[in-house]
């Protein structure tokens, strides 16, 4: 049984396997084709495994100060993100991104992600992460077919970026991401969230940066996840930057995609790309194609809303792979129309943190 959680209670949905093995197949998913579509017909061929909730940083948006992080024995061993990634890729998934938490922390993550990049049927694997790891990853990521990187950037100064991560250390993160470059990534992103009086005054030097590198970069609209009050303050909207930009750059609109939510413009006479991912300003939950699983095994079909199913329970006590395939099969019928996020901000709309779902 799908159990769906309501808004703002305690996300836990539970699916025990002797109830999957009498479950129905809901959705459209087929497994006759082998495809995932969701019962408003989208096909989902894109999915977000999280392989911790821990970090190296503390980003305000995206942590508290003080995080307890799951217990060891609650997070999917590696060998169990693997089955999962396996098992969506029979399915017709052919995008996996690695995320986090930082994902560069896990212990032995190149033996998950050499296998990942084996996956006969996984067309597209990339991986975001903050950048502190790469100067150590980025030539092992890459030669295990890796094929893109984002890379969270948020302010170009050094006091600023400690403040914003509470730990991190800015010239690392630069560093990774000259690391990247060496090693032969191509289109790598920055990511930058919009803090209004924290980092506004950089957009302009941001892209500029990401111009001199031969980066695309994108800029996120803030989301209400966590417990982490006054973002009603600090909300920037995807417009607003727009305009700002256009105010030193000629920005020509683009129909490119890199297969997500961002909405690309470019500059003439550069190769970078400039994005805007704007969950507020801009549902863009028609043309969703994607499922998040977290570190802890939980599906979640939306990123805005809390309704999950639990893998971890069919993961450790399935003897074959059919229940769990059974399983993502179902969430395909919980896979609600879109996310609602208000621009209140101010109370956080999602209970999760960012760090937990994987962003
Ligand atoms: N640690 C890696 C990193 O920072 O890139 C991967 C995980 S992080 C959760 C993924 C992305 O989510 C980052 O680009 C981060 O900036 C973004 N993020 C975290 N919390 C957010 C929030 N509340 N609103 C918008 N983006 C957020
Ligand atoms: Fe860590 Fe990424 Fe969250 Fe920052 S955004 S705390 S780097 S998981």
């Amino acid at each position: 049984m799908i159990i769906c959680s309501m808004r703002n209670e305690t996300p836990h949905t539970e699916l025990s396997p002797a109830s999957l093995a009498s479950s129905p197949i809901v959705g459209n998913a087929s497994h006759a084709t082998g495809t995932l579509v969701d019962k408003y017909g989208r096909h989902v061929t894109y999915v977000r495994l999280s392989i911790t909730d821990r970090c190296d940083f503390r980003c305000t948006y995206c942590m508290a100060e003080e995080m307890t992080f799951l217990p060891r024995q609650e997070v999917m061993s590696l060998e169990e993100s693997l089955q999962v990634a396996k098992t969506f890729v029979d399915l017709g998934v052919t995008k996996l991104r690695i995320t986090g938490g930082e994902p560069l922390v896990r212990k032995n993550v190149m033996w998950l992600i050499e296998r990942l990049g084996a996956l006969a049927g996984l067309e597209n694997l990339v991986l975001t992460t903050n950048g502190s790891q790469l100067e150590r990853f980025a030539a092992p990521l890459k030669a295990a077919g890796v094929r893109r990187l984002n890379i969270s950037l948020d302010t170009l100064k050094p006091e600023r970026f400690k403040e914003i991560t509470r730990i991190g250390d800015l010239d690392k993160v630069l560093r990774g991401i000259d690391a990247a470059t060496n090693a032969g990534f191509r289109r790598t992103k920055l990511n930058t969230v919009m803090m209004r009086g924290t980092n506004d005054d950089e957009f302009v030097d941001l892209v500029r940066f990401a111009m001199t590198k031969e980066l695309d970069i994108s800029f996120i609209e803030e989301m209400p996840l966590g417990e982490i009050h006054g973002r009603n303050n600090t909300y920037i909207s995807s417009e607003e930057t727009l305009a700002l930009l256009g105010r030193h750059f000629e920005l020509l609109p683009s129909t490119e995609s890199s297969g997500g939510p961002a909405r690309y413009w470019r500059i003439p006479g550069s190769e970078s790309r400039i994005g805007f991912i704007s969950p507020h300003s801009h549902n863009f939950c028609d043309t969703c194609n994607r499922v998040r699983v977290t570190a802890k095994g939980e599906l979640y079909p939306c990123l805005g809303q809390n309704d999950a199913l639990n893998l971890l329970p069919v993961l450790r006590t399935g003897t074959d792979d059919a229940a769990l395939r059974q399983a993502i099969v179902d969430s395909m019928g919980i896979k609600p129309f879109g996310h609602d996020f208000t621009q209140q901000m101010d109370a956080p709309q999602v209970v999760r943190f960012m760090s937990m779902t994987g962003g």
